[in-house]
C-alpha cells in the first residue's frame, strides 16, 4: 500500500500555527476512518531539540521510544490521539549525520556526496519510512520554517520530487500563510501570500490548498483574490482567523470542508461519516463559563509559556473533566529564591512544579514545595518537581539541612537525588538521559493506586538523576511513601506524602500522555483535590475517595 502524503509548508512568517493546522486536519481525517500518521521535518542542524534551550524552541516533547522532539509533536499526539515514534521527527542534523556516517563507512563507493541527491534522498527515505512503519493510509508531513529559508531548501526539493515519485493523486500540498492587517488603511493584505506562493512555485511546488491565517475576519473577496493570483480553486483558499481555543480549529476547518477537499485531491473517499461528537462536546465544555481554580506553575521559563505547553494542556484537560476553568499563575522560581513574589503562592489553589535542568531557580522551587507541604496545598511535582519535593522533605523533616541533588551540589553530604552508577561516567549531553517509556509498579493502598486504579503503568521519562536509595528508608520512616517503583524496585518513580491531602511527585512526565479527550489520572487527581479544597463540586472527585 502506498501511503498518500499531505505536505504542509509555511510562508510569510513562522509561528502562524502550521503544526496545529496539520494536527487539526489529521483529526478530521482520522474521524473519517483513516489510519494516519504525522511527521515534522525540522531544518535546523541540531540532531534533536534535546539540547536546545526552551527559550529557543519551547518544550522538548518526548515520545514512547525516547525521541526528544519539537513541541509540534505534542500537538499531533493530542489532536490526533496518536502515539508517535522517532520516525515522526527528522532534522537536518540527523540527515547529515546519517549520510556522513555512510560516507565514512565507504558505502558510497568513492562517489561525490552532494546535497542533491544524497541529502534529498535521505530526506525522502525518512518521509517514506514514517508511513510504512505505521501502515498509514495518509501521512501528514510538516516542513518547519518558512519558504525562502536557505536551510529549508533541501526539504522543499525532496518533497517536490516526491510528487513525481509517488505519482499524481498521491500527494497534496497545503501552504500556510499570514495576512497582515494594516491599521492605517484598515485592510488585510494578501501581497506577502502571493509572494510566498510565487517563491514556492519557483521551486516547482504548486499548492493545492492555501490556509490564510489572520488576526481578523477574512472576507470572501480576499479569498477569491488569493485564489486568482495563486492558481488555487476558490474553495481551497481557507481563511483561518486566530482562534481563542486551539481545540476549536478542527471544527472551524470542518466547516470549510477541508478534509473533503484534500481527500478529493488524494483520490480518496471518506470511509465513514466524520465522528466528531466527543471533540464537539469537549469544545462546548471549554466554552462554557465555569467556576475557576487558580493553579500556580512554578518554573524557570515562565515568561515563555511554550516551555510548559504540555503541562498547561494537561492541567486544562483535567479541569475540563472536573467542570472547572483554570487560571494559570506563572510564578518565576528565580524570583521566589530572591524573595520576590512569595505572596503569589498565597493566592493559588494548587501548585505544579514542572521539569527542569540546572541549578537556576531550584531554591525557589524548594520554597514552593515547602509552602505546599506546610499549608497542605495540593502539589503535583513533575520530574524535577518530584526531586525538589524530596529535597525539601529531607531538609525540613529528616533534618539534613544540606540535602540536595548532586546535579546542583556535588559536595553535599546528603545527595538525596543522585546519578545512578551507569549515568555517572557520561560526558556527552545529547541523548544520554533515561528517555522514553518505562514501566512503573504502583504500590497498593496509596494515593497513586487510588488515582491510577492499576497495578502497573508505563510513563515517559526524561532525566538523569534519581532518588538515592541509601536514603529511602529514612524517608519512608518519616512519612514519605514511594508509591511507584520500577519493577525491580530499584528506581523510585512516584513519591507522595502520607500526612497531606495531595502531595505527589513523579520522576516521569505524565503531561506527555494527557489527551483533551482523556485526561491523565495524576492531573485529574490534582484538580479534584484543588476543587475539594475550594469546596467546589468537582464532577470528577478522587476515584475511591
Ligand atoms: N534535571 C533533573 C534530572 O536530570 C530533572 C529532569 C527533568 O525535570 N526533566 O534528573
Amino acid at each position: 500500500m502506498t501511503t498518500k502524503i499531505i505536505f504542509f509548508t509555511g510562508g510569510v512568517l513562522s509561528s502562524v500555527g502550521k503544526g496545529v493546522t496539520a494536527a487539526a486536519i489529521g483529526r478530521l481525517l482520522k474521524a473519517r476512518g483513516f489510519n494516519i500518521t504525522i511527521q515534522k521535518l525540522d531544518p535546523y542542524l541540531n540532531v534533536d531539540p534535546g539540547t536546545l534551550s526552551p527559550y529557543q524552541h519551547g518544550e522538548v516533547f518526548v515520545l514512547d521510544d525516547g525521541a526528544e522532539t519539537d513541541l509540534d509533536l505534542g500537538h499531533y499526539e493530542r489532536f490526533c490521539d496518536l502515539r508517535l515514534t522517532r520516525n515522526s521527527t527528522v532534522t537536518t542534523g540527523q540527515v547529515y549525520q546519517e549520510v556522513l556516517d555512510r560516507e565514512r563507512r565507504g558505502d558510497y563507493l568513492g562517489g561525490t556526496i552532494q546535497v542533491i541527491p544524497h541529502i534529498t534522498n535521505e530526506i525522502k527515505r525518512r518521509i517514506a519510512l514514517v508511513g510504512k512503519a505505521s501502515n498509514a493510509e495518509i501521512a501528514l508531513v510538516e516542513v518547519g520554517g518558512t519558504v525562502g529559508d536557505i536551510e529549508g531548501q533541501p526539504f522543499l526539493e525532496a518533497i517536490r520530487e516526491m510528487r513525481n515519485d509517488l505519482g499524481r493523486g498521491n500527494t497534496a500540498f497545503v501552504h500556510l500563510t499570514w495576512l497582515p492587517y494594516l491599521k492605517a488603511t484598515e485592510e488585510t493584505k494578501t501581497k506577502p501570500t502571493q509572494h510566498s506562493v510565487r517563491e514556492l512555485r519557483s521551486i516547482g511546488i504548486l499548492p493545492d490548498m492555501i490556509v490564510a491565517r489572520s488576526d481578523y475576519p477574512v472576507e470572501k473577496a480576499l479569498c477569491a483574490k488569493i485564489a486568482q493570483f495563486c492558481d488555487v480553486p476558490a474553495e481551497a483558499v481557507i481563511p483561518l482567523e486566530t482562534a481563542n481555543l486551539l481545540y476549536r480549529i478542527p471544527l472551524i476547518l470542518e466547516e470549510m470542508r477541508v478534509a473533503e477537499i484534500l481527500l478529493d485531491r488524494l483520490n480518496l473517499a471518506p470511509k465513514q461519516a466524520p465522528d466528531l461528537t466527543e471533540w464537539r462536546w469537549m469544545v462546548q465544555e471549554l466554552d462554557r463559563q465555569k467556576p475557576a481554580v487558580r493553579i500556580g506553575l512554578v518554573g524557570k521559563y515562565v515568561e515563555l509559556h511554550d516551555a510548559y505547553i504540555s503541562v498547561r494542556e494537561a492541567i486544562k484537560h483535567a479541569a475540563l473533566y472536573a467542570g472547572v476553568d483554570v487560571e494559570m499563575e506563572w510564578i518565576s522560581a528565580t524570583d521566589l529564591e530572591k524573595g520576590i513574589g512569595l505572596e503569589r503562592l498565597e493566592q493559588v489553589d494548587g501548585i505544579v512544579v514542572p521539569g527542569g535542568f540546572g541549578s537556576r531557580g531550584v531554591e525557589g522551587k524548594i520554597i514552593a514545595a515547602r509552602f505546599a507541604r506546610e499549608r497542605k496545598l495540593p502539589y503535583l511535582g513533575l520530574c524535577m518537581g518530584m526531586q525538589v519535593m524530596v529535597i525539601e522533605f529531607a531538609r525540613s523533616i529528616l533534618g539534613f539541612s544540606d540535602a540536595n541533588s548532586s546535579e546542583f551540589d556535588k559536595l553535599t553530604e546528603h545527595p538525596v537525588i543522585d546519578l545512578m552508577p551507569e549515568q555517572a561516567n557520561l560526558v556527552e549531553t545529547g541523548g544520554t538521559m533515561r528517555l522514553g517509556l518505562y514501566p512503573c509498579q504502583i504500590q497498593a493502598d496509596t494515593l497513586a493506586a487510588r488515582l491510577y486504579q492499576r497495578e502497573q503503568v508505563d510513563e515517559r521519562h526524561r532525566h538523569r538523576y534519581e532518588v538515592n536509595n541509601s536514603f529511602r528508608e529514612a524517608f519512608e520512616q518519616n512519612g514519605m511513601v514511594f508509591s511507584g517503583l520500577s519493577p525491580n524496585r530499584v528506581l523510585v518513580e512516584i513519591a507522595e506524602l502520607r500526612e497531606h491531602p495531595f502531595m505527589i511527585g513523579c520522576q516521569f512526565h505524565p503531561e506527555f500522555l494527557s489527551r483533551p479527550t482523556r485526561p491523565h489520572p495524576l492531573f485529574s487527581g490534582f484538580i479534584a483535590s484543588v476543587c475539594e479544597r475550594r469546596g467546589l463540586p468537582s464532577e470528577a472527585h478522587l476515584p475511591g475517595s
